[in-house]
């Protein structure tokens, strides 16, 4: 927010001065081409012939300003004469009133020859003057000064300056406010996603510290029997075994899903024959279903290929069916069916078994989510293999979704892009 409002503050800056020295210098430039041109003439003038020029008093009479480009002089420039003393010496000429208000005590300043120069009378009245050398030595001038009035200008800047500065603070204000909004905006799925992560971190810490108090448990009891048959402790090591099998399984899943936050994992896509390569996974998973008693089919209708990484499809489809085979009984059945369907490509996998509660079936999909934890800990289930499911599926941009059977049992159904 500091920052922010720091770096508001310093574009507000820049732009207020960038403009402010536009505006300054636009509006005096009318009245120094003015002056300048008065100065031309002028000296226009004085080269001609020192026989042309007027008297000192008597300018406005006979100077010929006007008749070299037709127009008249400027009425805004007053002339002032000064002589090599710093003595006024036109004074008649430039009205008494205006002589005797704010030039009698004005002094000639010699520090800024040829430059035009902004300057204040009594505090009060703002000229932009020209000062310049005369160079014709026959008469007593030295110096000509050209003044031309410049406070409508001055305070067109004072009253800008004060729109740019209430602007500025307005808009600073307003600026703070929307990065306070939008900073908190912009944090929310941050902190949200921060808090998802140490979730994750803290149930994959819990997930992986309940195997690992398993094995130390049996193996410090193996370590306290040492003259003890291995036949007669198989149960120990058998349990060891199938934890350390778990803990394998466990840092696997989590690995994927890691690179997957990272989005370091890249599909090998590839065309894949879709019935070709649901018929192989199935293969052994038919076997398997067989041997506990189940019943599987297959119902395969899409002999078209898909653009896909194999091997993560592979992965998907051997999730859905652990699932299947965890989740059903003696006499269930486990069935898998693909389709075309405008353009995309179906698969199916349906089984009878004991099925989703329609509440929780919105909650599946996230990571470590197991409807019964109990039974999960006896299937070797830590929640994260729909997660794994679901984010193949993204990748692919495809959708996954479960459904409830009319019967009994679930229905997970995949759609990828043809
Ligand atoms: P797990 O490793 O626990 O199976 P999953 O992410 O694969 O984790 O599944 C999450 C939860 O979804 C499971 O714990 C289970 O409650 C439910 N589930 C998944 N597939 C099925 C299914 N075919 N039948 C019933 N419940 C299922």
């Amino acid at each position: 927010m500091l920052l922010n409002l720091l770096a508001f503050t310093v574009i507000f800056t820049i732009f207020s001065f960038i403009i402010f020295g536009q505006v300054q210098s636009t509006l005096f430039s009318q009245a120094d081409k003015d002056l300048e041109l008065f100065k031309e003439r002028l000296t226009d003038n004085v080269n001609v012939g020192a026989e042309m020029r007027p008297l000192p008093g008597k300018e406005n009479q006979d100077f010929p300003l006007n008749d070299k480009k037709g127009d008249n002089p400027n009425p805004r420039i007053v002339v002032i004469h000064w002589d090599a003393a710093g003595n006024i010496v036109n004074e008649g000429e430039i009205g008494s009133i205006f002589y005797e208000n704010y030039l009698t005590d004005y002094p000639l300043d010699k520090s800024k020859i040829d430059e035009i120069t902004m300057m204040t009378i009594n505090n009060q009245y703002d000229f932009r003057y020209l000062l310049f050398e005369d160079t014709n030595n026959q008469d007593e001038i030295a110096y000509t000064q050209l003044l031309i009035n410049v406070d409508a200008e001055q305070t067109i800047i004072s009253n800008f300056v004060k729109l740019v500065t209430i602007c500025s603070v307005i808009f600073i204000i307003l600026s703070i406010s929307a990065s306070f909004l939008l900073s908190k905006k912009m944090m929310k799925p941050i902190i949200l996603s921060w808090n998802k992560q140490a979730e994750f971190v803290e149930n994959a810490s819990h997930e992986l510290r309940t195997p690992l108090t398993i094995i130390q448990n049996k193996l410090e009891l193996l370590l306290r029997a040492p003259q003890e048959r291995i036949a007669d402790k198989f149960e120990n090591i058998a349990l060891s075994l199938s934890e350390t099998r778990r803990l394998s399984k466990l840092t696997s899943d989590l690995l994927t899903l890691a690179r997957a936050d990272s989005a370091e994992t890249e599909l090998m896509m590839e065309n894949v024959d879709v019935d070709t390569l649901v018929k192989d996974v199935c293969g052994p998973y038919q076997e398997i279903a067989e041997s506990q008693e189940k019943h599987f089919w297959l119902n395969l209708k899409c002999p078209v290929s898909v653009k896909a990484d194999e091997t993560r499809l592979h992965q998907l489809l051997v999730i859905l069916l652990d699932n299947a085979l965890k989740y059903t009984g003696e006499n269930d059945s486990i069935g898998v069916k693909t389709y075309a369907e405008d353009q995309r490509v179906v698969i199916e996998v349906s089984d009878t078994g004991i099925g989703i509660k329609e509440e929780n079936m919105q909650y599946i999909f996230e990571r470590f989510y197991r409807e019964d934890r109990a039974r999960s800990r006896e299937t070797g289930g830590v929640g994260l293999g729909l997660s794994i499911a679901q984010w193949i599926v993204e990748k692919h941009k495809g959708t996954v979704k479960v459904t409830k059977n009319q019967n009994k049992g679930t229905t997970f159904i995949v759609k990828l892009p043809k």
